[in-house]
Order: structure tokens, then sequence, then C-alpha cells
């Protein structure tokens, strides 16, 4: 029986980890893909304190030993199924797992266009994250994927310091809200291109240029960065029979807490404004502080 179990080792997961091991606490984490989570495929990291630069793998692996140092078990298995009763038993695709309190840190993946050599060139010139990577494109070209809010807010924080920025949108019109389309209009450097879907990704090494079907008509566009930002989806599959998640899928909590006493939530996976390295150790934080409380009770 373990006191705390774990699922997902991202930097909210590795965190909770740590401070839980560091209370004496017998913990184990579950990973099902890879240590370090989202973290561990951004090339570069040049916003986590303490470090000016660190590539995520280099943060991941820190972390990683930090954890298993203290003794945190950590187990490549995917939780497949969670029961609860007075504790949590944790089914995965190999073993089976109980533990007296549990923390979802499942995280969420960015969506995909899903065209071939996506997968190769991202952080190759492809990206998702604005904040982390857009200041690698300054006085360059880039295009922005989408046009919802997200994705406008995204065109207009690069157009600050890029040359030139793509807004392309597969509908005939932003969905974005209003107040934010109509600041587009004001941008000089930004070009709206809607009702067109990128059909091709040209680059060996690095992104070359994007192939589009701009209403039916073929156009290349070529660009040093492409952030492609149609969403992002929650991994919380695994968690929608015990635990309330809102109308895209993230898990509702009260500050990591969750109307179960013995079940926390941390990280990207949670129903929350900001989603950053930074925001997921913190999550990690408070939710082995909580299982920490709940156990020492
Ligand atoms: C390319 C890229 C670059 C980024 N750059 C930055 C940056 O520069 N600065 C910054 O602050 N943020 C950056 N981010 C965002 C940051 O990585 C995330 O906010 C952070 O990793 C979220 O941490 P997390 O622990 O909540 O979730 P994740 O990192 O998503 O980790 C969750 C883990 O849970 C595992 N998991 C999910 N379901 C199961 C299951 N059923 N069983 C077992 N394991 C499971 C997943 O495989 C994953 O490893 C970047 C993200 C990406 C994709």
């Amino acid at each position: 029986m373990y006191d705390v179990i774990i699922i997902g080792c991202g930097p909210a997961g590795l965190t909770a980890g740590i401070y839980a091991s560091r209370a004496n606490k017998k913990v184990l984490i579950l990973e099902k893909e890879t240590i370090g989570g989202q973290m561990a495929s951004s090339p570069l990291i040049e916003n986590y304190p303490g470090w000016s630069a660190v590539s995520g793998s280099e943060l991941a692996n820190n972390m990683y030993e930090q954890a298993i140092n203290l003794d945190v078990e950590i187990e490549l298995d995917e939780a497949i199924k969670i029961e609860v009763s007075d504790h949590v038993k944790v089914i995965g695709n190999d073993n089976t797992y109980e533990g007296k309190s549990l923390i979802i840190a499942t995280g969420s993946k960015y969506r995909t266009l899903n065209l071939p050599n996506e997968e190769n060139l991202i952080g190759k010139g492809i990206h998702f994250c604005v904040s982390c990577d857009g200041a690698f494109y300054k006085d360059k070209t880039v295009a922005v994927i989408g046009g919802g809010n997200s994705a406008v807010i995204n065109a207009l924080a690069l157009s600050e310091y890029v040359k030139k920025v793509y807004l392309i949108q597969n509908l005939d019109h932003l969905t974005a809200e209003d107040i934010l389309a109509s600041k587009i209009t004001i941008k000089s450097n930004i070009e709206v291109i809607l009702s067109s879907t990128v059909t091709k990704i040209i680059g060996e090494e690095e992104l070359a240029s994007i192939i589009i079907d701009e209403n039916g008509k073929e156009r290349e566009i070529v660009i040093d960065g492409m952030f492609i930002s149609i969403g992002l989806i929650p991994q919380s599959d695994i968690v929608k029979d015990i635990l309330p998640v809102n109308k895209y899928g993230y898990i509702e909590t009260n500050d990591c807490k969750t109307d179960i006493p013995f079940v926390f939530v941390a990280g990207d996976c949670r129903d929350k404004l900001i989603k950053q390295i930074t925001v997921a150790t913190s999550d990690g934080t408070i939710a082995a502080m909580g299982a920490i409380e709940y156990l020492n009770k």
C-alpha cells in the first residue's frame, strides 16, 4: 500500500513526488509515455527561474534524479482505471496499485494538424506555446494556425516583435471574441487568411514553408516558425467517472482539492487559466501538501 500514488510524471507529478517523499511518505509515480511530460519535448526553456536557458530534457532529467534520490518509485505503466473506496486502487496495463491517497497529474496535449512531417519538426520551427518559444522569432516571419481566442492572442503577442504574422483559419471568420478580433485589424504586420487549411509542411531539419489550400487554390507560404493554436486536449478520460470535468474536459477542483478527501489534482489537466511549468510545479506542491495533511490526520 502506497501513501501517495501520482498518475503522470510531468513537472506537476514530479514536484508532488518530491514533496511527499520528503515528508516520509511512500510514493509511486505512474507514467505512460515520457518522464518529464510535455516539458521534456521543449528544446529550450527560458522562463523557469534559476535557469537562464535549459533544455526541457535536462530540466526533466534533473527533476527525475531528484525524485528517485528521494526514493520516489517511478513505474512506466499506463493507469487505465481508478477505483475509489476508503482508499484508491489504480489499475494499470501491467499491474494494480493501491494507495491511501491519489494525485492526478496527467497533463494535457496540444491538438496537432495530423500532417506528415509535423511530429519531426516540433521544436524545429513548429511550436504551440508563444510565451515559451515566441521570443526565438524576433524580426522573423511566422504563421499562427487557428482563429479562436488563443490563436488571436498568440498572433497579437507575436506581432509586437516579429516581422510578419500570417493568421490562418479554416473557417470564413475568426471565432475569437469580437474585442480581440477587432484588434487584429489595426495591426499592419498581421495578414489574416480565412477559409484555408494547411495541407503540407515542408522542411527537412527545420520548418521551411507550408502549403495551404486557400479557397480551393494552393498557396505556398515561406515562414520561419509556425504556432499551432487549435486547442489543447486534457488527459482526463481516466477520471471522468469519479471527478467532475468542465465542458472542455479539464478537471474541476478547489485549489487542487476534490470532493474526495484523499484525491488531489495538479497541473495542466486541471481547470485553470495558465498552463506553464512554474504553475505545474506550484500545483504539485499544493496537491502534495494536501495529501500529506490528509495522511497525517
Ligand atoms: C513543445 C512544448 C514546449 C513548452 N515550453 C514551455 C516553456 O518553455 N515554459 C513553460 O513554462 N512551459 C512550456 N510548455 C508547457 C509545459 O510543458 C506544461 O505546462 C507542463 O509540462 C505541464 O505539466 P504537467 O505535469 O501538468 O503535465 P504534463 O507535462 O503534460 O505531464 C503529464 C504526464 O502524465 C502522463 N500521463 C497522462 N495520462 C496518464 C495515464 N493514464 N497513466 C500514466 N501517465 C499518464 C503523460 O504521459 C505526461 O507525461 C511547453 C509545452 C510543450 C509541448
